[in-house]
């Protein structure tokens, strides 16, 4: 029996019509879809009137769930892998599914889409031909090692970060970075998308004056790059 493929899909962060017509076409195809979580999948998949069989995986269950999985796909069903919000793997779930689908000889496709990182900084109006993607830094242990480590770092460099430390995310980069510009996006694609620029300092002022809410990208900008208005 010819084994089915693992299609890794990119889903919209925010926006739903941020979804391509072969992301929508190959989830419409596949035999099943293994997601984050079934509420936040099936809302995307109600919009586009696709019904299908849906498997969450997560750190929990994914010792027990994924052998399952590849199996199906071995025996000849096809696969599509999301996320809650934008390309699967990165800051996202699904490496161990698809480092297992590699080892055993599946084919796995990518089918491109959003990306919060990718996004903020092409709108960044920064030199980003080289940048430092970080991700999430560690909440706890290890996170002023980080920074300051970081704080060495030339490059533009991009963090995911959460709306319970955003203010001190920026507290911290006003001790590490205080000369550096940065910029905060918040809520990209969606209904109440904004974004700010300045020092550290500066920003917090701005968001002292705010009810923070929302999902947040942060850059900071290349060493010694000056707004140039
Ligand atoms: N896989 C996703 C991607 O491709 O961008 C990232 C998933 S990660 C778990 C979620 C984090 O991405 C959020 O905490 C936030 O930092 C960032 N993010 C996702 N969607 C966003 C949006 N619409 N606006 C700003 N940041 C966003």
């Amino acid at each position: 029996m010819e084994k089915g493929k693992l299609s890794v899909v990119a889903t919209p962060i925010g926006n739903l019509d941020d979804i391509t017509l072969r992301a929508i076409n190959t989830l419409k195809d596949v035999d099943f879809i293994i997601c984050e979580d079934t509420r936040v999948t099936n809302i995307l998949l109600k919009r586009y009137e696709i019904k299908k069989e849906l498997f969450f995986v997560n750190a929990q269950n994914e010792s027990r769930i994924i052998p399952s999985i590849i199996s199906r796909i071995e025996n000849g069903c096809s696969a599509a892998l999301v996320s809650d919000a934008g390309t699967p793997c990165i800051s996202d779930p699904g490496t161990r599914l698809i480092n297992l689908a590699i080892k055993n000889e599946i084919e796995v496709i990518g089918i491109p889409g959003a990306n919060a990182a990718i996004l903020a900084l092409s709108i960044s109006g920064l030199p980003v031909d080289s940048f430092l993607f970080e991700g999430f830094i560690p909440q706890k242990k290890g996170r002023q090692k980080k920074l300051k480590e970081l704080s060495q770092e030339s490059k533009c460099i991009v963090f995911y970060e959460s709306v319970y430390r955003i203010k001190k995310l920026l507290e911290e980069l006003n001790e590490y970075i205080p000369e550096r510009i940065i910029i905060v996006f918040r809520e990209l694609t969606k209904k109440f998308e904004e974004s700010w620029r300045g020092t550290a300092k500066q920003l917090l002022e701005t968001l002292d004056k705010k009810i923070i809410k929302g999902e947040f990208v942060v850059i900071i900008a290349p060493q010694n790059w000056k707004e140039n208005f």
